[in-house]
Formats: C-alpha cells, sequence, structure tokens
C-alpha cells in the first residue's frame, strides 16, 4: 500500500513572478457601459470568467460582465493573498474553462512556461501529467485567467460596478447599478461567496477591537493569537502567526482536525458524484451537503501544526463550542477560556444566491439555496435568469463552488442560453 506523505515545500510557491504579457490589444479606456445585452454576466471571479469563454465557444459575443473589482479573478485572488496562499488547493485539471472545449488547459500552461517554474512546480506537473494528485501555484493560476480572460475577448467587455437590482421581465431583465441600468436578454449571476459573519450573540453591540476576521489586514503586534475556525484559512492564519513569532491558540469546534487533499470527497468532482443530487429529495441533499461541505486542511500542513503543537508554540482547544468572543478572548461553552492579544475569526463563506437583487419569491430559497431548475440551472420563478458557482450547489454537489464545478454549471448555462437567443431570432424573422 502507498502511504501519502504530506510535502510542506509544496505550499512555498513564490509569488509575484514576472509572466510574460500575454499578446493583444494595449488596455485602452473603456467605452460607455452598453444599455443593452444579450447577456449580462454578473461577477468576474472564476465562475464569471468560465462563463464568459463558455458563451465565447457558442457565438454569443454581446455579453457585458459587471464586477465590483473590475478584474478578472481579482476578488478570489485578493483573498488568496490576503492569508499568504501560494498554491491552489484545486489540482491542475481543475482549470477555469469550458466543460467540452479544448483551450490551452492550466497544465499545458504551465508547461508552455516551464522556464519560470521552480523544480517543485515542475514535479508537480510531471505528477498531473501522470494522473496523479497535483499542487498548482496560484502565480500559475492568476496568469493562466489573464490568458483566458484575453484569448475569449474579456478585457473588453468587462466593466467595475455593483448590480444592485435586477428586474426580470417576460422577455427581457432590467439590470440596475451604481449609475447604469442595461436591458439584457438573460442574466448569469457568478457571485460568488461572502465571508461568514459570527453567529449573534458572540458579542453584544460593536465588534471587539481586537477581534478580526481572516480577510482584514492582520494586528499591528500581537504576542499570543487566537484562532477560530477548522478550515485551510485558519492554517494559513496560523502559520503567518507562527512566522510572526506569536504563540497561537487554535478554537476548533471538532473533537479533532481534519486533514484532506481537497475540501469535499474527490468524487463530487465527477458526474458519479454530481449524480447522487440527481432528482434526489431535498433532504438527502441536504443531509449529503452538511456532511460533505466541511471544513479541513491540506495533508501539506500537518508536519508544521504537529511541530509547533509538540514544541508549545501551538495549543489546540478542540471540542469547543464558542458561547462568546471578547476582547482578544474567546469563551467555550464548557467554561474554558481561550485569552490572547488578536482573536482571528475564520467561519468559511456563504453563497450568494441572488437575494437583494432578485425579489424573494423568485430567489425562493429553501435552506439558504436558491430554486434552481436542475438541467439548465435557471432560477425557476425568473428562467432568464441563471446562477452559477456556489450558489449552483443543491445541483451540481458541493463541488459547484470550486473552479471544477464552474466548468460543468458554465456549459449547461452556455448551451441554454444559445439556444435561447436562437429561438428568438427564428421567431423574430
Ligand atoms: C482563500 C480561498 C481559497 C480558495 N481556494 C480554492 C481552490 O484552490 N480551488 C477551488 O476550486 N476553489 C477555491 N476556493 C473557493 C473559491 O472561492 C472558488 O472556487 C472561486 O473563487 C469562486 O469563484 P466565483 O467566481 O464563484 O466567486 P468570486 O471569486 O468570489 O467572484 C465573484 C465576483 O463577483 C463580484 N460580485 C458579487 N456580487 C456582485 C454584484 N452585485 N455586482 C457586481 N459584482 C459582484 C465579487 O465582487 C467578485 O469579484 C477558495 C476560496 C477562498 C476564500
Amino acid at each position: 500500500m502507498t502511504r501519502f506523505l504530506p510535502r510542506p515545500e509544496l505550499l512555498d510557491s513564490p509569488r509575484h513572478r514576472d509572466w510574460p504579457a500575454v499578446p493583444g490589444p494595449e488596455p485602452s479606456v473603456p467605452p460607455p457601459l452598453p444599455a443593452t445585452a444579450d447577456v449580462v454576466v454578473v461577477g468576474a471571479g472564476p465562475a464569471g470568467l468560465a462563463v464568459a469563454a463558455a458563451l465565447w465557444h457558442v457565438g454569443v459575443h454581446d455579453v457585458v460582465i459587471i464586477d465590483r473589482d473590475g478584474r478578472p479573478a481579482g476578488r478570489f485572488l485578493d483573498r488568496i493573498d490576503r492569508i499568504g496562499q501560494r498554491v491552489l488547493r484545486s489540482p491542475y485539471e481543475h482549470h477555469p474553462g469550458v466543460e467540452g472545449y479544448r483551450d490551452c488547459e492550466l497544465r499545458d500552461f504551465a508547461r508552455m512556461h516551464w522556464a519560470l517554474l521552480t523544480a517543485v512546480e515542475r514535479r508537480e506537473v510531471r505528477m498531473s501529467q501522470a494522473g496523479h494528485r497535483s499542487v498548482v501555484p496560484v502565480d500559475v493560476f492568476e496568469a493562466y485567467c489573464r490568458h483566458t480572460a484575453a484569448i475569449h475577448g474579456v478585457p473588453a467587455r468587462l466593466w467595475p460596478g455593483e448590480v444592485r437590482v435586477l428586474e426580470p421581465g417576460p422577455e427581457r431583465v432590467t439590470v440596475q447599478g451604481t449609475g447604469f441600468t442595461v436591458d439584457a436578454r438573460y442574466v448569469v449571476l457568478c457571485q460568488g461567496e461572502e465571508r461568514r459573519a459570527a453567529p449573534a450573540g458572540w458579542w453584544s453591540g460593536a465588534r471587539p477591537a481586537a477581534v478580526g476576521y481572516w480577510d482584514e489586514p492582520p494586528p499591528a503586534r500581537a504576542g499570543h493569537e487566537v484562532v477560530v475556525g477548522a478550515g485551510l484559512t485558519s492554517a494559513h492564519l496560523i502559520h503567518n502567526a507562527l512566522e510572526r513569532g506569536a504563540r497561537v491558540s487554535w478554537v476548533l469546534r471538532e473533537e479533532s482536525e481534519r486533514y484532506q487533499c481537497s475540501d469535499v470527497n474527490a468524487s463530487f468532482f465527477r458526474a458519479e458524484g454530481r449524480a447522487r443530487f440527481d432528482n434526489v429529495p431535498w433532504a438527502d441533499r441536504m443531509a449529503l451537503m452538511r456532511r460533505e461541505r466541511r471544513a479541513s486542511v491540506m495533508f501539506e500542513f500537518r508536519p508544521e501544526l504537529r511541530a509547533a503543537e509538540a514544541d508549545g508554540r501551538l495549543t489546540v482547544r478542540r471540542g469547543g463550542e464558542i458561547a462568546a468572543v471578547g476582547d482578544g478572548e474567546v469563551l467555550l461553552a464548557d467554561g474554558r477560556r481561550v485569552a490572547g492579544d488578536h482573536v482571528w475569526l475564520a467561519l468559511g463563506t456563504v453563497p450568494s444566491i441572488g437575494a437583494g437583487l432578485l425579489p424573494d419569491d423568485l430567489v425562493a430559497a429553501r435552506d439558504g439555496w436558491p430554486d434552481l431548475d436542475e438541467r439548465t440551472l435557471a432560477f425557476r420563478a425568473a428562467p432568464r435568469v441563471f446562477a452559477a458557482g456556489a450558489a449552483a450547489c443543491m445541483v451540481l454537489g458541493p463541488a459547484g463552488r470550486n473552479i471544477d464545478g464552474h466548468r460543468v454549471a458554465t456549459a449547461r448555462i452556455a448551451t441554454s442560453v444559445a439556444a435561447g437567443l436562437r429561438d428568438q431570432a427564428v421567431a423574430r424573422v
């Protein structure tokens, strides 16, 4: 039997290398946002990028992409950099792109830039070629996103802005945002996820001063940091605090930490895993989601975290249900108190499901998930509006929130949109 050995050096890819610019027209001052479009895509993260590429492949070119940051995959990369993550958790096979079209894929792209890769990174490319699990540098992923955006004409169709309201009608959807209105035939929501806030009751009034979320800047100086959360983000926060020379307390609700390569079971990235969600009763899907969407840490962190615990730099408070959070301290339900100089909250993320943009009766949320047509990923009560990314998890399974799941979602959405536009064109003749 082969034993899996965690290799911490895989986590250490260099960041912000000088990657060759993608050939193409120089960026110019963008024209004003058009008043009409066949499709408006809300969000230019990995999911929005995949949707834009898919639409390009099926011949839908009158597309407007609106994103708060106005940069392809901008928020994703900002979050990654904020916690100092250097490699993706997903392997080379999980490239942002389109299911069914053989574009230059993430691994091909890495091979084309072999000279820029370190020896460790090259070995990971070979691992992927041999069909093994592989680790992708964030640098490679960022450059690949730029490449994907450029070859599918995304920069010329991407505008910064925030979409505030969608008004679906029988023939069109009105998209209203910060100082603009676009009249679209179809809208695809690719909003991603927002950070999960602390439950009401952990503190009263304003958030205590020495308490911060994972996506906020680190404290100016803290000798003892308390990290709450069980996922990969927590592992990065612990690593960063140890690097700063701080002592760390790690508060885990579970009885033990979980180490896994991927954040969901690998079967959910394949058709047989997705089939476990197809036409299955809602309660069974909810049970699967509860079981499968649980926080875990990449194996490669295990040696560092175990060593820090053994030599006392890290104290792990396992089985700690939190009762309250105060200034730099956490009170556990069993009466234990974990005190430090700063508390980090890394409680995961919550899918954005169109609530706030669409009226509630059109989102028709159940247990926090929107009511989507399983075949097309359109909102059942607003068939001109589609959802990709985490919002599609109750159709595609837990991998719907991952880069690989976006590909599956985009294939369904692009096919439906192209067919709808064709039917309308025929009806007009
Ligand atoms: C730290 C971290 C590491 C991760 N690592 C991986 C990984 O290795 N592999 C993997 O598969 N997944 C990973 N994930 C999950 C990851 O979030 C998704 O795979 C990916 O970012 C989702 O892409 P997205 O486009 O759905 O969302 P996002 O990347 O969040 O993009 C959504 C975009 O939509 C914009 N937006 C939202 N609402 C509006 C609006 N109303 N108007 C205008 N713009 C709007 C947002 O500002 C954002 O720019 C990670 C997540 C985090 C937080």
